[in-house]
């Protein structure tokens, strides 16, 4: 491990100040260390910002406000967050392990990177994320995890979190603040595709602070859910995951959100998905549409054909348990 030096921020000014010096800023650190002390990341000064905003509060309009030092295990648990977006209480909970989550931020959450095996392989395997321009073992080498929608000829990698999943199918946004003052970038827009810069993982700029995640208000998300889908009952990350809220009226599809994990670079809202699905019957036919609809654009690779269809039937089994269908 690179040696480091540690500092706690009191508030955003002074955690902006630190990363104006160069700090990175330190959440939980379950993500962050680890990629330490494999020296993928070597930073020279860390900040901690956990005595953030850890509040988990009612906006005036009607939604959540999630402040960015939240523990995962705090927002999953949360009444507000259960009975308002079940789907987020559920993905949080199919995340890591109890202690990680006590542990992990909400802001870390966002931050986490890759779990490509090739990407933690410094001294042996070629990976663009780490050393952009030298390659990427993982499109010709072990690949079944790796991404079938959005990716390109420089990565595969997906995105890792669970929890990012419901939140790009809510409509979160996320707040931040940087040098230049205040703003907020919707969750959908905050991840990037891997393109010709994998390196370059998010819309965040230099020193930029997450100083909360908020929740619109919607009826539609307290009808919403989250199934993971993954080679362990735990423990592990999602081979395909979905979150979904469904209204229906008169056996129509009046209104849908729909996101995946484990198939992208980034949470995958499944906008085609959602506008099939629109005004056409709430039965199972509708929804296999809707995911080949999404689905049309996928491009396996050799090993991870089986997603595409993983992911059409779990797409299509998620809607049918909101709609009522037995599934
Ligand atoms: C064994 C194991 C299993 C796991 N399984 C899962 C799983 O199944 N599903 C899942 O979703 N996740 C899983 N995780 C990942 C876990 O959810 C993440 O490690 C965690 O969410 C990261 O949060 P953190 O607060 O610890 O982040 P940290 O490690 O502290 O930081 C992560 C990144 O966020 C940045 N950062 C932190 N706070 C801020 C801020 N306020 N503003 C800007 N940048 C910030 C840091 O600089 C760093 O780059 C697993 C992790 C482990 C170790
Ligand atoms: S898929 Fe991305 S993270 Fe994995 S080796 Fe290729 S460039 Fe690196």
């Amino acid at each position: 491990m690179t040696p480091f030096t540690y500092a706690r921020a009191a508030d955003p000014a002074s955690a902006l100040a630190a990363a104006s010096a160069g700090a990175r800023y330190l959440g939980g650190g379950t993500n962050l260390v680890d990629l330490m002390r494999e020296t993928i990341e070597r930073p020279a000064a860390l900040v901690d910002v956990t005595s953030l905003s850890a509040e988990i509060t009612e906006t005036a309009e009607g939604g959540v406000l999630i402040g960015a030092a939240a523990r995962n295990t705090a927002i999953a648990e949360h009444r507000l967050i259960r009975t308002r977006y079940p789907a987020l209480s559920r993905a949080i909970v199919a995340g890591a392990s109890p202690q990680i989550r006590n542990m992990a931020t909400a802001a870390g959450n966002l931050l986490q990177r890759t779990r490509c095996a090739y990407f933690y392989d410094d001294e042996g395997s070629a990976c663009n994320k780490r050393r952009p321009g030298q390659g990427c073992d993982a499109i010709d080498g072990f690949h079944r995890m790796h991404a079938i929608l959005g990716a390109s000829d420089d990565c595969i990698a997906t995105h890792p979190s669970d929890m990012c999943v419901p939140l790009a199918a809510l409509d979160a946004i996320v707040h931040l603040h940087g040098r230049d003052g205040e703003r907020t970038l919707p969750l959908t827009g905050f991840h990037r595709l891997p393109g010709d810069r994998p390196d370059i993982e998010t819309e965040l700029r230099p020193g930029e602070l997450i100083t909360a995640i908020e929740l619109p208000a919607s009826p539609l998300a307290a009808r919403s859910t989250y199934r993971k889908v993954r080679d362990r009952a735990s423990y592990a990350f999602a081979l395909v995951s979905v979150a979904a809220a469904l209204e229906v009226e008169d056996g129509r599809v009046k209104d849908v959100r729909l996101a995946l994990g484990g198939v992208a670079h980034k949470p995958w809202r499944a906008e085609k998905a959602e506008a099939a699905l629109r005004g056409q019957p709430a039965n199972h036919a509708a929804f296999l549409a809707a995911a080949d609809a999404e689905l049309a654009d996928a491009r396996p690779l050799r090993d991870n054909g089986f997603k595409v269809e993983l992911a059409r039937r779990t797409i299509a089994a998620v809607l049918g348990e909101l709609a009522g269908e037995v599934a």
